[in-house]
């Protein structure tokens, strides 16, 4: 097995860990931006490009002249708001590694350095490290989209799932605000007059309810309703926020269309509809080729076999699948407790899940060379 250092993939995560980095403070992220690229110029020798997107901070690093092949994506913000180091420090004890962020995804960030480290030729690959991911990469998509389109392979440094389990899908994400407008009116002196919001928007709650299909996994969430101003005037505005999970295109695009044909059920109210899909679904074919070589590269490295995971919850993997890229996710650390106070890493997984990793890498960017395919 490919000898990764513990000691120093420890010291590398305990600097991240100790600069908190929360989404929404952008000098909190450009300031861990500053860490990280110190972290990771020591490692490959060279500065990353620093790319500063609406206030938000990224770095990439991109080797060779030619068009990236190999995309290793990570980021370096957290949900852990400042001063979560004094409830949470970090630690190490008894194989377990704590601290804000550690697991999702600090970890795999200094996994991705060790692996780009290690390579005897690093041409054809770039290291994306985002920081907002947390939010939904309001800036960092169209990087992203960027830096995959044409690769080979993504390989998302996000944590494993349960077991150490690589993410061979996820789910699709859209996220809709629909509004209607009826006509203010006093509720005692002539409620005729008015055109009440409020029941329309609870038919338009029914109605988008009624979009889910349990049996598909598609899941259509009426998240945040409110209607109306006091309770002596006829509602003239309601609004319903609505969260949609689906595991396949066709039917974020079924969901989609359906939310674009909502009309208004009583006379002269009017339906509008903003927000649609955010992120398309990570599909196992998107993965599959991929955890594949994985599971042969594991055996080879005489890992224990490795498992697959459908989830949820989406990352910044679900872009680069949508573009049709083969992406794999879960590439991080094992552990678990993402966004939770027992958040945490397992020691002993973090060099073999380092080497798995750059024997990934490795084997893509060979037969990149060789065959000139695809994986
Ligand atoms: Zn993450």
């Amino acid at each position: 097995m490919t000898g990764f250092s513990l000691g120093a993939l420890l010291a590398d995560i305990e600097t991240l860990v100790c600069c908190e980095s929360p989404s929404s403070d952008l000098d909190a992220v450009a300031h861990s931006a500053d860490v990280l690229t110190g972290v990771g110029t020591a490692l490959l020798g060279v500065a990353p490009e620093r790319i500063v997107l609406d206030g938000r901070t990224h770095l990439r690093w991109r080797f060779g002249d030619g068009p990236p092949r190999v995309l290793l994506l990570g980021h370096h913000d957290t949900v852990w708001p400042l001063g979560s180091l004094a409830t949470h420090p970090f630690s190490v004890r008894d194989g377990v590694l704590r601290g804000p962020g550690c697991f999702d995804m600090k970890a795999g960030v200094v996994m991705a350095l060790h692996v780009a480290a290690s390579l005897p030729d690093r041409t054809g690959v770039s290291i994306l490290v985002t920081g907002d991911e947390e939010i939904g990469s309001p800036s960092s998509r169209g990087l992203i989209e960027d830096e995959a389109r044409g690769c080979a392979a993504a390989f998302v440094l996000e944590a494993s799932g349960d077991g150490g389990a690589l993410k061979t899908r996820r789910k699709g994400v859209s996220r809709y605000r629909i509004e209607v407008t009826g006509r203010a009116a006093h509720a005692g002196l002539e409620p005729e007059k008015g055109i009440n919001a409020g029941i329309d928007i609870a038919h338009q709650v029914l109605a988008l309810a009624a979009l889910a299909d349990p049996g598909r996994g598609t899941s259509v969430v009426p998240a945040v309703l409110s209607a109306g101003t006091t309770v002596n005037t006829v509602p003239a505005a309601g609004v319903v926020e609505v969260d949609v999970r689906v595991w396949d295109e066709e039917e974020q695009l079924r969901v989609d269309r359906a939310v674009r044909a909502l009309r208004p059920v009583l006379a002269d109210a009017r339906v509008t509809v903003g927000g649609g899909i955010n992120r398309p679904p990570l599909e196992a074919s998107s993965s599959a080729g991929l955890f594949g070589l994985a599971r042969e590269l594991a055996a080879e490295l005489g890992l224990p076999e490795l498992i697959e995971a459908a989830v949820g919850g989406a990352s910044d993997g679900n872009f680069t699948a949508g573009l049709g890229v083969p992406t794999l996710d879960g590439l991080g650390a094992v552990g678990d407790g993402a966004h939770a106070d027992h958040e945490h890493v397992l020691v002993e997984e973090l060099p073999r899940r380092t080497a798995l990793l750059a024997a990934l890498v490795e084997n893509v960017l060979t037969k990149g060379n060789r065959e000139g395919i695809v994986p």
